[in-house]
């Protein structure tokens, strides 16, 4: 059976060539599944019936299935999903006064193991496809009523994106691209590419690629101000140092949809959140334009970290501040239900042995 939802919009082109159809076929089935959330072909009314039977022949339409679905006391929702043989990735989503956010996740597991994330202390299962992806904004847009003709129909009730779940999405390049792509179309979701943002832990060939085929917002796991440090927290960093980092950061704002880069820094106490990291920092990024957003750093069992004070990140971000920078300190949201930055833990069969873990509680079940 072929999954519509692995297709991006030039791929399901192809594939309704392939069945002798036209182009704006393939945008009426765009629609009926992105916009209307439709995953019954029976239900597309206005596409030609011998296309529809055609269709049930030989694809469906499927989205990976929801195994938990867990409300926080701030209104943050997260999902569970399966993606087979014991494996399930997190969802969340995240609502705002003037925004919705959905934190999307590329991998099941992650490889790259830095020492503060709980993703990737689980190690790597494997890639999601494009539909394990692009199946979490449609599958959550469903669940939020915000298919059209759903009870928000008309809102924006997911606003923005942010490829910031599990995983490493340049890691899983290709997949990640496609996705774009839906989320970006006119015919799918119609996100502009200022509130679709990738984030990464810095792999530098990835970067050049993305900017060249998909530059939407673009955010950098940094987390610490010099390579002896960096190569211990994100050890990615031993590949492509940040010299070679603050080059791509450089590069992508040619082509980026913001003129600036999104740095991340997780506030580890003691770790690297001294005055004098901040102030290393700044020399750092002085040729680089960017933002600062810091995450209080997010505890899991086992985690060799503690979170800064609320005093000591007050004052790291004074000191980036009074150099003219934007700084903001990221809100912990839907910390009860474990849907925190760096604690989605999901559920993944470790191929690289490393171990497994299973998927955090929640504390309120959500039927649909
Ligand atoms: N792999 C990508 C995207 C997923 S992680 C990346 O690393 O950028 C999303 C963000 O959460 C990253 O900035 C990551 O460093 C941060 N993060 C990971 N574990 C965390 C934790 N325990 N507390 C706070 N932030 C964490
Ligand atoms: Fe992977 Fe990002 Fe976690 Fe690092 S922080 S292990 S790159 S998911």
């Amino acid at each position: 059976m072929i999954n519509l939802l692995d297709f991006d919009p030039a791929g399901l082109t192809e594939y309704f060539a392939s069945l002798g159809e036209k182009p704006f076929r393939a945008k009426q089935v765009l629609r009926w599944m992105h916009q209307f959330g439709v995953a019954e072909f029976s239900d597309m009314t206005d596409v030609a019936k011998s296309l529809r039977a055609r269709l049930a022949e030989e694809a469906v339409v499927a989205a990976p299935e929801v195994i938990r679905d867990s409300l926080s006391d701030d209104g943050t929702r997260k999902w569970l999903l399966s993606v087979g043989e014991g494996n399930a990735v997190e969802t969340v989503f995240i609502p705002e006064a003037r925004r919705g956010t959905l934190c999307v996740s590329t991998q099941a597991g992650c490889a790259l193991d830095c020492a503060f994330c709980s993703t990737g202390k689980q190690g790597f299962n494997r890639n999601l496809s494009v539909a394990e992806i692009i199946g979490q904004l449609w599958w959550a847009n469903r669940a939020l009523g915000a298919v059209r003709g759903g009870e928000n129909d008309g809102e924006r009730v997911i606003s923005n994106v942010v490829l910031m779940g599990m995983g490493e999405p340049l890691a899983n390049y290709d997949h990640t691209l496609r996705a774009l792509r839906l989320m970006l179309d006119d015919n799918a979701y119609g996100l502009s590419r200022r509130r679709v943002t990738v984030s990464t832990s810095g792999i530098v060939p990835a970067m050049d690629r993305l900017r060249e085929d998909c530059p939407v917002a673009l955010a950098v796991s940094l987390h610490a101000p010099n390579d002896v440090l960096r190569d211990e927290l994100v050890p990615i960093n031993k590949k492509y140092p940040l010299s070679e980092l603050m080059a791509a950061c450089r590069r992508y704002l040619v082509k980026a949809p913001r003129d600036f880069i999104t740095f991340e820094y997780v506030m580890l106490d003691g770790v690297n959140d001294r005055d004098r990291d901040a102030r290393e920092l700044l020399a750092l990024v002085a040729d680089v334009p960017c933002k600062f957003n810091l995450i209080p750093f997010n505890p899991f069992p086992g985690a060799p970290f503690g979170r800064s004070k609320p005093d000591r990140i007050r004052r790291f971000a004074e000191i980036l501040q009074a150099a003219g920078l934007v700084v903001t300190t990221r809100k912990t949201r839907g910390e009860d239900v474990d849907a925190a930055c760096g604690q989605l833990a999901g559920q993944v069969q470790d191929k690289s042995k490393r171990r497994l873990l299973s998927g955090s509680i929640p504390l309120v079940e959500v039927r649909p």
